[in-house]
C-alpha cells in the first residue's frame, strides 16, 4: 500500500489530521482535495491588485483554547486583531454586538440611560444574553420596547436575509453567536486570543503539510480515484485494496449517496470589488446591513490583515439557497441548524458509526456549525482519542 492513511479535504480538520499522522506517527499521508488549492473555507490569496483577501468570506481567528493556539503556533506567528464591527440602522453606524454604546448611539439621552439602568438591573453589568432570551425576560413595559426594536432593527431582517427563517426558526445557538451585551464592550468576539496569521491562513497551510510523509492530490474529487463498496466495506484507491483509515471532511451526506435524502445548507455569493487610492472605505473591518440592500455585510480585508497598500478590496455578502446542482451555488457554506435536520444528521451519523475504518471529521461530515478554532480542537481530540489508539493497537 503506497499511503496508510487518505484524507478527503485540505481544510482545517483534514490538514490536522493529515499533519498529526504524518509528524507524530510517521504514516503516509494522501490528501485528496476537489478544488485548486489548499485551505478549505479558510484559503487566502492576494488579489490581482496586491491585496490579501479572504475568497471564501473573512476569517477572524478567535478563541479561548491555548492549545489551539499552541499548536496553530508551529506553523505560523500572529498579529494582534480584536474585530470591530458596525451595523447601520436607522442612518446610523452603530457598534455590533448590540451593547450599551450602541444604546447610547440610537436613543435619546434620557431614554438611553433609562434602557441602561434596567438592563443592568434585569440581566447584570458585564453579562452577555441572547435577544430571544431578553425578548422572553422582558416583563417590563420598556425593556419590552427595547428588545422589540433588537429584535426587529437587528436581527429580523438579517437573520431573514442569511437563512430564509425567522429568528426563532433557528437552533437558538445561531442567533446566540451575536450577543446582546451588557457593557460598553464593542469587541465582536469576547475571546482571549483574538488574532490573525501574521502570513495569512495558506501559508500557514503549506507549512502544517509540509512533511514528507505528506502528499496531496488537488482539482481531484475523491469519488473519482477512491471507489467505496457500501456492501462490503470495503474500500479501493486508484484500484488497489485500501486497508488504511480514511478520514472524510466532505459532506456526510454526499459520502453515503444521500441514501436518507440531501441535508439543507446555505451558500453564498462574494462580490470582490478593488477600490484604487482609497485608503479607507470603512471605520472597521466588517459592516452588517440588516434592513438595507440584499447583501448582508461588506468587510475591507485590509482593516483585519492590516496590510499597507494605496488602494483597498472589499466584499460584499449574498446569501443564496444551496444547490449542489447549479454552478456558482454548490459551495456548501452553512449547516442550517433546524431539529429536523440534526434528526436528518443523527441517521447518517449512526450509518458512519458502524465504518471502523472510516472517521468523520469537520464541519460538512460532522453537519455542524464549528469556527476554526473548534474544527482544530474536534481535529486533535479525534487523533488523539480515535486515531491513536487504532495504530498502536496494529
Ligand atoms: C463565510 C464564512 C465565514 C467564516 N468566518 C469565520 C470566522 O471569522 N472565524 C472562524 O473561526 N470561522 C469562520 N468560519 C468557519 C470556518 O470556515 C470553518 O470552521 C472551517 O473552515 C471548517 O473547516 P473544515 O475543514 O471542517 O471544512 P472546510 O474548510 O469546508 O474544508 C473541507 C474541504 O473538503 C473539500 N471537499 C469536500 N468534498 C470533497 C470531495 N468530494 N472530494 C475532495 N474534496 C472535497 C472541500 O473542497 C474543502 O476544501 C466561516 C465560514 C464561512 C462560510
Amino acid at each position: 500500500m503506497l499511503f496508510d492513511v487518505i484524507v478527503v479535504g485540505a481544510g482545517f480538520a483534514g490538514s490536522v489530521i493529515a499533519e498529526r499522522c504524518a509528524r507524530v506517527l510517521g504514516k503516509r499521508v494522501l490528501i485528496i482535495e476537489k478544488r485548486a488549492h489548499i485551505g478549505g473555507n479558510a484559503y487566502d490569496c492576494y488579489d490581482d491588485h496586491g491585496i490579501l483577501i479572504h475568497q471564501y468570506g473573512p476569517h477572524i481567528f478567535h478563541t479561548n483554547q491555548k492549545f489551539v493556539i499552541d499548536y496553530l503556533s508551529n506553523f505560523t506567528t500572529w498579529i494582534e486583531y480584536q474585530h470591530r464591527v458596525q451595523a447601520l440602522i436607522d442612518g446610523s453606524y452603530v457598534p455590533l454586538p448590540f451593547n450599551l454604546n450602541t444604546i447610547q448611539q440610537l436613543f435619546p439621552q434620557h431614554l438611553a440611560m433609562q434602557y441602561i439602568e434596567l438592563l443592568i438591573q434585569r440581566v447584570g453589568f458585564g453579562k452577555r444574553t441572547t435577544i430571544l432570551q431578553l425578548r422572553e425576560l422582558s416583563s417590563e413595559p420598556l425593556l419590552q420596547q427595547l428588545a422589540e426594536f433588537v429584535y426587529q432593527k437587528v436581527f429580523l431582517n438579517y437573520t431573514l436575509k442569511q437563512w430564509e427563517l425567522r429568528p426563532e426558526e433557528l437552533n437558538p445557538t445561531v442567533t446566540g453567536r451575536v450577543p446582546v451585551v451588557i457593557s460598553y464592550d464593542d469587541r465582536y468576539f469576547a475571546d482571549e486570543y483574538q488574532m490573525m496569521p501574521k502570513s495569512g491562513y495558506t501559508a500557514m497551510f503549506h507549512k502544517m503539510l509540509s512533511d514528507q510523509n505528506i502528499h496531496y492530490l488537488l482539482n481531484t474529487d475523491y469519488q473519482d480515484i477512491v471507489k467505496i463498496d457500501f456492501i462490503n466495506k470495503k474500500i479501493q484507491l486508484f484500484g488497489q485494496e485500501f486497508s488504511g483509515l480514511l478520514v472524510y471532511t466532505g459532506k456526510i451526506d454526499e459520502f453515503f449517496g444521500y441514501c436518507f435524502g440531501e441535508l439543507p445548507y446555505r451558500s453564498l455569493h462574494f462580490a470582490f470589488e478593488h477600490l484604487p487610492q482609497i485608503d479607507s472605505y470603512q471605520k472597521v473591518g466588517t459592516v452588517n446591513y440588516p434592513n438595507d440592500y440584499s447583501y448582508t455585510r461588506i468587510t475591507e480585508f485590509k482593516k483585519i490583515t492590516q496590510q499597507r497598500h494605496s488602494g483597498t478590496t472589499i466584499v460584499r455578502e449574498y446569501p443564496q439557497r444551496y444547490d449542489r446542482h447549479k454552478a456558482g451555488a454548490d459551495i456548501p457554506y452553512y449547516p442550517l441548524p433546524q431539529p429536523t435536520n440534526e434528526k436528518l444528521y443523527q441517521q447518517y451519523k449512526n450509518l458512519a458509526a458502524t465504518w471502523s475504518n472510516v472517521i468523520f471529521v469537520g464541519r460538512l461530515a460532522e453537519y455542524r456549525y464549528y469556527d476554526m478554532h473548534h474544527v482544530v480542537a474536534r481535529a486533535l481530540h479525534v487523533f488523539e482519542k480515535e486515531i491513536l489508539p487504532k495504530f498502536s493497537n496494529q
